[in-house]
């Protein structure tokens, strides 16, 4: 079931569990990460970021639409860190059903006017908007140096922005980088921070950079008020890995014959992740109300009620 990604995330939030959001960036990475989902009933949301959106095109969004509609959990869309109002807008016509607009770089006060143009403009069409306040770590970090870079959320300033954006979930900055850590280093959530913070704001928290976390970390983050976690590398280095042993075999040509054993590692790896954000069964918390997106509004202006 498509649904907005605040249809997604609320019942997480309420009942202790966070939705697993993959980074897809093909059709197989789509269909694995869907089924894995439907075989734990773990709902899900399918990230994609700015690079992965231009590799597959705009046409690629017709069938994670299709599938998600198709599926038998509940689905979001989301576009991963979206930088400008111009992609914002581009993402809402393809009928992703979240955005992220991640103005964390910029000083507080623009960071502010960027993400309430964006939640003005989203909510307008029943789009959830993800924000974003401190800064996650480097993408790769070299060493454990690199790490210290990150400037952490504070309580109050998330507050803050929560209140003057209106966003329906908000991604914190509480230790962890994106991308792969070093060999030896190994991120440390400021878990006591998270639970400041969620108890500063009223929307549900995101944690990004869920890859090379610890398990027990991020599940214990997850009972902290995280009720998104972004997951990427982690799935991505699983499934390469598998593909460039099968490729090993110089007989191998078919794609039928090359994907499906690195697909079942996919499989694997997000069977996995919905164990440690506790989100398999959770599927079985929804209502399944849909998103209302494909329903013509013909009873006058849109309803702004976010
Ligand atoms: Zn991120």
């Amino acid at each position: 079931m498509l649904m907005s990604g605040k249809d997604v995330v609320a019942p997480a939030h309420r009942y202790g569990f966070a939705v697993p959001a993959f980074n897809i960036s093909d059709y197989g990475m789509l269909c694995a990460a869907l089924s894995a989902c439907e075989e734990v009933r773990s709902p899900m949301i399918v990230s994609i970021h700015p690079a992965e959106w231009e590799l597959m095109g705009d046409e690629f969004l017709a069938s994670v639409k299709a599938l998600a509609s198709a599926s038998s959990v509940p689905v979001a869309i989301q576009l991963d860190h979206g930088a400008t109002v111009h992609q914002v807008a581009a993402a809402l016509r393809l009928g992703f059903t979240s955005v992220m607009i991640d103005g964390s770089l910029l000083p507080y006060e623009e960071n502010v006017g960027l993400t309430q143009e964006v939640v003005n403009l989203a909510h307008l069409v029943g789009v959830s908007v993800e924000g974003e306040i401190g800064t996650i770590g480097p993408r790769d970090p070299q060493d454990a140096e690199a790490l210290k870079d990150i400037i952490y959320t504070t309580p109050s300033e998330a507050a803050a922005f929560v209140e003057a954006t209106g966003v329906d979930y908000l991604a914190i900055a509480v230790g962890t980088a994106h991308g792969v850590y070093p060999p030896g280093v190994a991120p440390e959530l400021k878990l006591d921070l998270i639970s400041e913070i969620d108890a500063a704001v009223g929307v549900p928290l995101v944690l990004h950079g869920g890859s090379g976390a610890v398990d027990e970390e991020v599940s214990e983050a997850v009972t902290r008020g995280i009720a998104k976690v972004n997951i990427s590398a982690d799935m991505k280095t699983a499934y390469f890995a598998k593909l460039r042993e099968v490729l090993q075999d110089p007989k191998h040509r078919e794609p039928h014959d090359i994907y499906p054993p690195a697909l079942e590692v996919v499989k694997d790896v997000v069977k996995h992740k919905a164990g440690v954000v506790r989100s398999a069964g959770g599927a079985n918390y929804y209502d399944y109300t849909p998103a209302g997106l494909q329903v013509p509004q013909w009873r006058g202006a849109p309803v702004l009620e976010h």
